[in-house]
Parts: structure tokens; sequence; C-alpha cells
């Protein structure tokens, strides 16, 4: 690779180019490599950013086959789990199920500490929607610990990985892509340096999951995904609709899943200056019992699921939203009891009662149940400055996890030539999908975008009219935006409370509770802001170019998402998933409930259909299509291994 410049601008020319560290965007490179392309290079806005490094659980879940045991088990079986997680792909299933053991089997030989028993079988447990056992992991934080061994084999092998340099565009003509203009984050201030272009037939794009469109975010701090620079590249979403909320902490950002939940504690709200405390679950639940075992049951089912709103858990993630729509606080307190008295353990419904007997929980306060069952638990918060035994826990309903995001083929290459995408900014799930599967997606996606750029997309990038074109004008909008951010602060608002108030709104209106009406407002609202942006955002200070740059890519990002919850109800979409659909010819989970909350089910009549959205001229256009059934290929041993030696079945 040679640096060269173009307008004054540094110019990078490379094979591929792959956005993004986490474990998707460390794999593709490293897979690159192994498969003989070489001229290649890692961007990145910082190394050390992004979910997979920084995000974790209680037990952080992978999802493979099964490799234990006499469990029976098979490519065909497991393909067949994704596939009925509902609007998925077939061909994508397929690949899912036939590479997770080699991707599971390369982590093991990186040093990933996956579980093994004394004969070398990797033990497994059941997670959320797994017939099987297939799950496994290495405790709070598996995936920081595949991306640090990745890493280590990317560093190993040289890959040149360019720090600080945040993607602003991706440079195409809507059809094919040609390279990207970053942001050199070390020297915003610097007008002359500032930018710098890289020139490529190929991206990768493992960006991960649009967190930053949303302010209740489970997402690590500093993740805000990049979604919206590849709509604006012709990129197409898929499935964009459907997500995974669930009750977090906020400080830290955590899931509050699990024993958490199993201890019992209490939950208040309070104004925005901490005054007027007030147990909201209370005006709801008539039964304390019954509030305490939904409670309990909210440890096993953590994601909030309309299918558990009518007597199920779920109905706390709605309580804690509601309450937080009217501008209060909500906490969890495991100091006291929830209504203050004793918990009547025999009372609890059986499972939680049986539960809390046999792990000798059944004890005065939450903190003392927690600090039972679960003692790092309490560790975790007491390590970043939360002691749960002197004060509460603020947490919201956050967002966690994109199900959909790009459509990819079986190659995750995007409808853009030479624009991949693996990770989770890849729309490859549907509405449910089995714990864990997340991680082994991003591995699979990776896995396949190399190995489809090593076989078919080898060489140079051509140097063309079109590169230059598409450069300039890209490069011109950049530095408009730019200027205009830094000059005549009236009528305009700081970034970072443009931020916020973007952020609070599509988590109010375009998150758990999507109502028809607001959506619609809102949509308007970030059509507006999108259309004047340049007129609409100041800084005073330049380095926060880079906020300016990822407010303009969030706001895309939103008016697409917002977009496709609009299209999804006018297409008598219903609520399914994460995400309740406001319908007042449905039911409310209960008649106290403000009228918002009445929804109607969805029947899985469309489970065989997919959304997409292209976004062209400020316009977001839908089509829907029946999902790729499951590939049924002859896979006669002689005719398969022919064909390989002719093309690796790489087409
Ligand atoms: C709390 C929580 C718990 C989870 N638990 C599980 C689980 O148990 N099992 C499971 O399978 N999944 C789980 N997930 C999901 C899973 O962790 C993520 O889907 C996965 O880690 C995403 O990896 P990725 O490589 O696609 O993206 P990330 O790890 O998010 O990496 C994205 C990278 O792109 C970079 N980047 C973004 N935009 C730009 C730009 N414009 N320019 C330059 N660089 C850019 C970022 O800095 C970062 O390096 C969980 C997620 C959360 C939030």
């Amino acid at each position: 690779m040679e640096l060269e410049m173009f307008h004054k601008i540094r110019l990078y020319r490379l094979n591929t180019v792959i956005i993004g560290t986490g474990a998707a965007g460390f794999n593709a490179a490293d897979q690159l490599w192994s498969l003989g392309q070489k001229d290649i290079g890692i961007v990145t806005d910082h190394v050390g950013a992004g979910t997979s490094r920084n995000t974790g659980s209680d037990k952080q879940t992978y999802y493979k086959l099964t490799l234990c045991g006499d469990e029976p088990d098979s490519v065909g079986e497991m393909a067949r789990t994704l596939f009925d997680g509902e609007c998925m792909d077939g061909d994508i299933a397929l690949c899912e199920a036939a590479l997770s053991a080699r991707c599971f089997l390369k982590l093991v030989n990186l040093g990933v500490p996956f579980p093994q028993n004394r004969w070398g079988e990797f033990v497994g447990y059941k997670t959320d929607h797994d017939p099987r056992c297939r799950a496994t992991s290495v405790g709070p934080y598996t995936s920081k610990q595949m991306t640090e061994c990745l890493e280590q084999s990317v560093r190993e092998k040289n890959i040149e990985i360019f720090d600080k340099m945040q993607v602003i565009r991706i440079l195409s003509d809507g059809g094919k892509v040609y390279g990207l203009l970053c942001l050199d984050l070390s020297c915003p201030e610097d007008q002359e340096k500032r930018f710098a272009l890289f020139s490529c037939k190929n991206v990768v794009l493992a960006t991960g999951g649009p967190a930053g469109m949303y302010a209740d975010s489970v997402y690590p701090a500093g993740h805000y995904g990049s979604s919206g620079l590849a709509f604006e590249a012709g990129a197409k979403g898929k499935n964009l609709t459907e997500w995974q909320y669930g009750i977090a902490s906020i400080h830290p950002r955590w899931n509050v899943s699990g024993t958490y939940m199993q201890a019992l504690p209490r939950f208040f709200s309070t104004e925005e200056d901490g005054s007027d405390e007030r147990e909201f679950l209370e005006d709801f639940f008539e039964d304390r019992n019954m509030m305490l075992s939904s409670i309990f049951l909210k440890g096993y089912q953590w994601p909030f699921d309309v299918r558990k709103l009518f007597g199920g858990s779920s109905v706390i993630d709605i309580l804690v939203h509601l309450e937080r729509s009217r501008g209060r606080r909500i906490f969890l307190d495991f100091r006291k009891n929830p209504g203050g008295a004793p918990v009547e353990f025999e009372k609890l419904d059986p499972e939680a009662f049986e539960y809390l007997n046999r792990a000798g929980a059944c004890l005065e306060t939450p903190i003392e149940r927690l600090g039972h069952m679960n003692m790092p638990a309490v560790e975790f918060y007491l390590g970043r400055g939360v002691d749960l035994r002197t004060q509460p826990l603020e947490i919201a309903v956050c967002a966690q996890h994109n199900n959909g995001g790009l459509a990819a083929d079986a190659w995750w290459h995007t409808d853009v030539e030479g624009l991949f995408a693996a990770g989770e900014v890849c729309g490859s799930h549907g509405v449910y999908r089995p714990g864990g599967s997340a991680l082994n997606s991003g591995q699979v996606g990776s896995t396949r975008a190399a190995q489809f750029i090593a076989a078919k997309r080898n060489g140079e990038p051509e140097v063309s009219s079109g590169f230059e074109e598409i450069a300039l004008k890209a490069l011109h909008e950049a530095e408009k935006t730019a200027f205009f951010a830094a000059e005549n602060r009236e009528g305009k608002t700081a970034v970072r409370e443009f931020w916020k108030r973007a952020a609070a709104r599509m988590s109010r209106y375009g998150a758990a509770i999507r109502n028809p009406e607001r959506i619609e407002l809102a949509i308007q609202e970030v059509r507006e802001e999108l259309s004047a942006f340049d007129d609409l955002v100041w800084t005073k200070d330049k380095k926060e170019l880079w906020l300016v740059f990822r407010l303009r890519d969030m706001l895309i990002s939103q008016f697409v998402y917002l977009s496709a919850m609009k299209d999804y109800i006018g297409n008598q979409g219903k609520s399914r998933g994460s995400a309740l659909y406001t319908d007042s010819s449905g039911q409310k989970p209960d008649p106290r409930l403000p009228q918002e909350f009445a929804f109607c089910l969805d029947d899985e009549s469309r489970a065989d259909l997919i959304q997409e959205v292209s976004y062209k001229d400020g316009k977001a256009e839908f089509e829907w299509r029946k999902v790729r059934p499951i590939p049924e290929d002859d896979n006669f041993f002689e005719n398969v291994w022919r064909q390989y030696r002719e093309n690796q079945n790489v087409f």
C-alpha cells in the first residue's frame, strides 16, 4: 500500500478495507489474510471501542453446533432452528449453521477458553429459542475475550490498523463501492490534514448495531454504529423493525437480568431532582405476591416480549417505560423489600419459591438474597462505583440488539457491489433468535465475506474517474458541513444538545412501544433536521466535528428505521418480538393502562415475509419479499468435490 495525495488529501489504495475492530471486523481481516488476500487494512474510530470488546452479561453466550455427548444435532437441524426465528433467509441460516463449528474452533485455537470436559467435548447449555444445548460461554465477557484473541492474531500478521479514523462517507455511486472518506480524529482542527481518503475494491462494514440512535441503551458508551452511511451509499435495510429491548442499568450500562431480578429488588421512581419517591409497580399490581413473582420471572425472561404481556413478566417493562415517559427516573433498590414488608416466600409463584428455597436464598433483604446467590453480581457494580448495599441503581428499558440490519446475500455481500456487511450491522436475523447467535453470525459472516473476496474480488482498485468524481463531491460536502457547523450560532442547536434530543425521541417513540401517530411525527422531525442539517447544528469546538458527522449518520438511521416501522404498520403488521405497536382495535394487558398499550398480537402470518428498504434522495422506499428458503443441494460427494476443485464452490 502506498500513500498518495489526491487534491492535497491523503489517499490510501488497498484491495479491501475493513471498518471496525469488533469481533466481526478483526475476524474478517484475519480470515482475508489467511486466505491470501494481504492487501488489506482496518479502519476504526477507536481500536478499543465497540460492543464486542466493551459489553457482556451475566453469562454471555456463544451459540454453536452441539459438540458434546450423544445428543443428536446436525447442520440442517441448526439451520432450521435459526430459520424458525421468523423472517430469516434460509441460505443465511444454513451458512450460519454450516460454518458454526469451524468458526467456534478457530476461536478455541486462538485461545478463547470455552469450557471443555476431560475428553475434549465442548459442553453446552440451553439458551432461549434453543431446542438443544448449543450455547456456551466463557463467563460475563465472552465477546471481549474473542475480540482480544482475534486482535492478537491480526497484530501478529502485521495487518495495518488505521486507528482514530472515523469513516464519514462510504464512496459509492449507489451500485458499486469505490472507497471511503474519513475524518482523522487525531487532527480535526487541522483543515489541511483532517480528511483522508481510501480507494478500494472491497469494503467490509463491521460497524456493529446502530446503537447511537437510542438514549436508553445498554450498548457500551462510545458505540454508535454507522448504518446511516451504508443506507446513504445504497445498501438496503432488512427487518429493521426487529430489535431486542430490556431492562438495564444506565450507569454503568448492564442488563439487570438473572439474579438481579430473582433477588426481588424494590422498584421506585422519582422526579428528575430525586424528589417524590414512589413505588410505582404497586399502582398496578393489586396482589403483592403476583408482583414479586413477575419480578422474579423477569430474571429468566429478560428481553421485552409482547407474548409475555398478558399476566406475564413483560408488563414490568411496560410499567418502567410508562413511568420514564412521564419524565421520571427509575431505580432498583436492593436495600429494602418491595413495599417495605418482609417477603412471604411460600406465597410466591411455586417456581419462584422453589428456586429461592433451593438456593437457600429466602433471606430478609434483596441484597442478602443477591449476595447469597451471586456475589460477583454485587461485586460487578462495586467495581464500577455503585455499591448496591448502600445506593439504588438507575434503570431504563434499553435497546440491546438489532436483529435486522443491512440486507446481504449468502456471502454477506450487500446490493452495492464490493460492499460487504458482517456482524451486527448485517440484518441476518429475523424476529426471534437463539441467545448467542449474534456472536456466531458475526464470525460466520466475516468468514464468508473474506472467502468471497479472496476467491472473486482480488486485485487493486481501479484508478477511475468514478472515484475522483465521487470523492471530490463527498469531500466538498464534508468541508461544507465542517465549515457551517463552526459558523454563526444563531438559530442553531449545539451538537451535544441536538444529539441528546434526537436520541431521547427515538427511545420514546421508536423503541419497544411504537405508536403510529408519534412515529409519523418523529419521521417529520428527522426529515426536516436532515434536509437543513448544516443550518441547524452548531459546535464551538472543532474537536467535536466527529460528533457532527456521527449525528448526521444517526439521523439518517433514525429516518430509515422509523420509516420501516411506519411501513410495517401500514402493511397491517402487528406486535411481535420486542415491539408493541399501539392498535386501538386490540386489547390492553390491563384495563388500567393507557390506550397507548392496546395492541394485537402478530399471528405469524408474515413469518415468511421480509421487509426491505432503500434510502434514496431523502426518501425510504420499501419492498416485501418472501424469505429465501433453506437450500436443498444434492450433496453427492464426487460432484461437490469436482466443483470445489474448479472454483471452491464460491459463486
Ligand atoms: C449488553 C449486551 C449483551 C450481549 N450479549 C450477547 C450474548 O450473550 N450473545 C450474543 O451472541 N450477542 C450478545 N450481544 C450482541 C453482541 O455482543 C454484538 O452483536 C456483537 O458484539 C457485535 O459485534 P460487531 O463486531 O458486529 O460490532 P462491534 O463490536 O460493535 O464493533 C463495531 C466496530 O466498528 C467501529 N466503528 C463504528 N462506526 C465506525 C466508523 N464510522 N468509522 C470507524 N469505525 C467505526 C467501532 O469503533 C467498533 O470498533 C450483546 C450485546 C449487548 C449490548
